[in-house]
């Protein structure tokens, strides 16, 4: 694996869940780090982490990315990690819910991606590691009908990235995890109405016996990022779940 300290790496969605521990990884690796969230108060705990810039951050605001990115100069390293989880199958889904999984979860990352690009291109040397999840091209999990919808094009935005510029020196990757553990997780099982029996149907989904823990994607991330023979790649990690 290659060495990536020094590089500097964006992160989306850093203040929490697998944005946050991947923070620390990188920072682990020796890269700078630049975290960003729309989430300001969650943010600021990462303020005066050696290695870390912290910067607030709408991913859903064109001006705002575009602004970040010609604020911040080089960047070698994007994560685009934020992403939201929605139920419903497609005949409960309002329009309006689908509408935001695509900005959030596939137009965010286009963004950002159109933003940091042309200076990766000119250096010819970049590595996009773009969040995806099972639920999308990889399987699929009842009642998440526009999460799955909105995930699968991420894989989608991945492969395409890679046929165009591999051999321009950039490299694209996806992850897709199974279920981790974040506080929008716990969110969801709260919203069952009974935490501790969503918490064991998740788990008993799980071949490995467990939820995934933030820390092991965000280790993934790190080696994807130093990985330079590795590009267009969807790297599951979900403890059994799609074996
Ligand atoms: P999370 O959902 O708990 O936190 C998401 C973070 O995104 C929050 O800090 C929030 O403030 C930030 N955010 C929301 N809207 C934003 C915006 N417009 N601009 C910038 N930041 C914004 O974290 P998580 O569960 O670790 O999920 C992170 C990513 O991993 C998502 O893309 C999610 O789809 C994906 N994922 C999660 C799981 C899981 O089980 N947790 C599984 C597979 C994939």
């Amino acid at each position: 694996m290659a060495d990536i300290s020094g590089k500097i790496v964006l992160i989306t969605a850093a203040a929490q869940g697998i944005g946050l521990a991947s923070v620390h990884a990188f920072v682990k690796a020796g890269a700078k780090v630049i975290a960003t969230d729309i989430n300001a108060a969650k943010l600021k705990e990462l303020d005066g982490t050696p290695g870390v810039t912290t910067r607030v951050l709408n991913v859903l605001s064109t001006e705002e990315v575009n602004k970040a990115v010609a604020e911040i100069g080089r960047i070698d390293i994007l994560f685009n990690c934020a992403g939201v989880v929605q139920s419903g199958s497609i005949m409960d889904m309002p329009d309006k819910d689908l509408e935001f999984a695509f900005d959030l979860n596939v137009w965010a990352q286009i963004r950002a991606i159109k933003a940091v690009l042309p200076q990766m291109l000119e250096r010819k040397d970049g590595c996009i590691i773009n969040m995806a999840t099972v639920a999308s091209s990889v399987t699929a999990v009842p009642n998440r009908a526009a999460y799955t919808i909105s995930k699968a094009a991420v894989v989608g935005l991945t492969k395409s990235m890679a046929a165009d510029y591999t051999d321009k020196g950039i490299r694209v990757n996806a992850i897709c995890p199974g279920t981790v553990e974040s506080p929008s997780l716990h969110e969801r099982w709260h919203a069952t109405g009974d935490f501790e029996a969503a918490k064991k149907a998740f788990i008993a989904r799980q071949p490995i016996g467990r939820i995934g823990q933030p820390e092991e994607v965000a280790d993934l991330a790190v080696y994807l990022a130093g990985a330079t023979y590795t590009t267009g790649q969807v790297q599951i990690i979900d403890g059994g779940w799609t074996a």
